[in-house]
């Protein structure tokens, strides 16, 4: 007996970036900054009281309260859940599915795609230009395409730059009936202006963000979304039972009482992103993408799938992201020596 699948289910490859013990692991942009010591000792300290023996807070009342505190909004304009993933996923449950469609402008995070595929959401591929900023032409192909959802990332997964805010302005006011998801996960690396700040305008708008990578905390698996009351609610009606356990509860609460020690580590995280794309643009024939993300996006001289070999016989695990952009690299800017063994590396194997 073997249980039939769902149609389609056997082409779909799963989600997986490669997971290995190198001396610089540079290819899923998480934080190279372990956690404040103080952390471990107050997290330790309230797990001791937790009482596990009961279903934890199914609102998680207490981490959205502390998350609106942070944002300025009430808590219940803010969603908490495992993993900025599993935020986008419980959008799709509630504003997807059968009938309904989403836009996406490629290339961008392969995850939104995927997730329209499980939630059996219509997804429509967008195109960015050259530059891989959205505008005008992006907001025409939106509104002539009527999807229920539209995904804009910014900073861009795999690309790296910062989206115009007036153009994501433009998306929202042009589908008042669609729920627009802006996908932040890299924001706090970035200085261009949030979609936050349009929050108090736009009911339509959802704003997801991470603990992954600037709180350094990708092991937790929390995300969230700043977004309206009502569209919380609509959350409520699908979310599992109880889907933030208490354990992920007391990590996400310790570690906003630690936010100004995390934060102070996002300079450093940007000087390494900032020397990459230097080195980077010395080199002969390699093109740079400009970042504001933890990341830096590169087409290097030569075929990219021979240098991500070279690079990783050297101990350094960066990303290939051909997939998305033809003959692309993208490498996370971790801590000074991860670059410096980046940055050897890579001289190694493209010698002037
Ligand atoms: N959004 C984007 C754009 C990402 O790049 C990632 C991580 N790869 C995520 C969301 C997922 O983050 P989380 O760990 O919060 O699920």
């Amino acid at each position: 007996m073997t249980a039939r699948p769902r149609e389609g289910l056997r082409d779909m490859t799963p989600y997986v970036s490669p997971q290995l013990d190198v001396a610089a692991r540079l290819n899923t942009n998480e934080s190279p900054h372990p956690l404040p010591p103080g952390f471990f000792e107050e997290l330790a300290k309230v797990v001791r009281d937790l009482p596990l023996h009961r279903y934890p807070d199914g609102a998680a009342t207490r981490l959205r309260e502390e998350l609106g505190a942070v944002h300025g909004l009430p808590a219940a304009a803010v969603w908490a859940a495992n993993g900025s993933n599993e935020v986008l996923q419980t959008l799709l449950l509630a504003y997807g599915g059968p009938e309904r469609r989403a836009i996406t402008f490629e290339p961008t995070y392969s995850l939104h795609g995927r997730l329209c595929w499980s939630t059996h959401t219509d997804r429509i591929r967008g195109g960015l230009p050259s530059d891989f900023v959205l505008g005008d032409p992006q907001i025409d192909e939106a509104r002539a395409a009527r999807p229920d959802i539209v995904f804009v990332c910014s900073p861009n997964n795999p690309t790296g730059n910062a989206q115009p805010i007036g153009a994501i302005r433009g998306l929202a006011e042009a589908l008042p009936d669609a729920l627009l998801i802006v996908d932040e996960a890299y924001a706090e690396f970035s200085d261009a202006p949030s979609a936050t700040g349009l929050l108090g305008d736009l009911r339509n708008l959802a704003v997801v963000r991470t603990f992954s990578k600037a709180y350094a905390m990708a092991g937790a698996r929390i995300g969230y979304a700043l977004t309206s009351p009502a569209i919380v609610e609509d959350l409520g009606r699908v979310r599992l039972p109880y889907h933030l356990s208490a354990l992920t509860q007391a990590a996400g609460i310790c570690a906003l009482h630690h936010r100004p020690a995390a934060r102070a580590l996002l300079a450093s995280i940007r000087v390494e992103r900032d020397r990459i794309a230097a080195e980077l643009t010395t080199i002969p024939g390699c093109v740079v993408y400009p970042s504001d993300a933890n990341f830096v996006l590169f087409v290097p001289p030569g075929d990219a799938r021979e240098l991500w070999r070279g690079l990783l016989d050297r101990g350094v695990l960066v990303r290939d992201m051909s997939d998305a952009v033809p003959n692309a690299l993208r490498v996370t800017a971790g801590s000074e020596h991860e670059t410096d063994l980046f940055l050897k590396a890579l001289r190694e194997c493209l010698p002037a």
